[in-house]
């Protein structure tokens, strides 16, 4: 039995994943993070290198992704279901803060282009699937490369400056020109790595619902994908 997927995508910052969260618990499906999976296999490395004394910010520069990838199977980095989601543990302990910190976040991007740990991810992905999860999944290439069959696609987009303020909020940190100038270049930057890539570029899929949030707030964003969603999935 095959579980009914709706891929949302977007670039940094988009509220992809907060969003694809309350979908699910309003659709009563799974959320699954695929950025959780390339954040998981970048601390992975980082630990990895730090391990062997090889202390680099870029840890493709001293280790090859087979080695990262062997290390990842041995040392048990999992999504684990987890309430209405799936929480990333590596060698048994929660890590969903830490893949989402600093080194991590500045490493990801080039870990996430190497060809073998894409098709690690997206295998995983699809058993998680293919088990028959109803799953709202979210990521850059979910609706193009991982489930182009998936039931609904959503493309979400907001202006750079929105999404900046956004992050300096979750953070909890000040709105000052300077902070907010630095947090736009480097999602700026993130999403040039995302979408020149030359496996699986962060694209909107021909049959992708666009949704601009900029000026959306997050309960309409929310109350949209759920209206897009509920025919598709109400019986009659
Ligand atoms: O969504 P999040 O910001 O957690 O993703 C972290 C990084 O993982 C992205 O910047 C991107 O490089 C990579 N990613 C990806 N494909 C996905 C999800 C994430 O390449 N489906």
């Amino acid at each position: 039995m095959k579980g009914a997927v709706i891929a949302i995508d977007g670039p940094a910052a988009s509220g992809k994943s907060s969003t694809a969260r309350a979908v699910a618990e309003a659709l009563g499906f799974a959320h699954l993070d695929s950025g959780a999976l390339y954040r998981g296999v970048t601390l992975v490395a980082l630990r990895e290198a730090a391990r062997r004394g090889l202390r680099r910010e870029d840890p493709l520069q001293v280790l090859d992704p087979e080695t990262i990838l062997r290390t990842a199977e041995d040392r048990g980095l999992m999504l684990q279901p987890d309430g209405a989601g799936f929480a990333a543990y590596l060698e048994g302990e929660p890590v969903d803060a830490e893949i989402r910190a600093g080194p991590v976040t500045a490493a990801v991007s080039a870990v996430s282009a190497v060809p073998v740990v894409r098709e690690w991810v997206n295998s995983r992905l699809r058993a998680m699937v293919r088990i028959g999860r109803d799953v709202v999944v979210d990521g850059r290439d979910i609706g193009t490369v991982v489930f182009p069959d998936a039931d609904l696609k959503v493309f979400l987009t907001a202006a750079p400056e929105a999404r900046a303020r956004r992050r300096l909020s979750q953070r909890g940190a000040a709105h000052d020109p300077a902070l907010l100038g630095a947090e736009t270049e480097a999602l700026a930057a993130r999403d040039h790595a995302d979408s020149t890539r030359a496996v699986a570029p962060l694209r909107v899929a021909d049959d992708a619902v666009r949704l601009d949030t900029t000026s959306l707030s997050f309960e309409d964003q929310v109350t949209r994908i759920v209206a897009l969603a509920r025919p598709r999935f109400s019986p009659g």
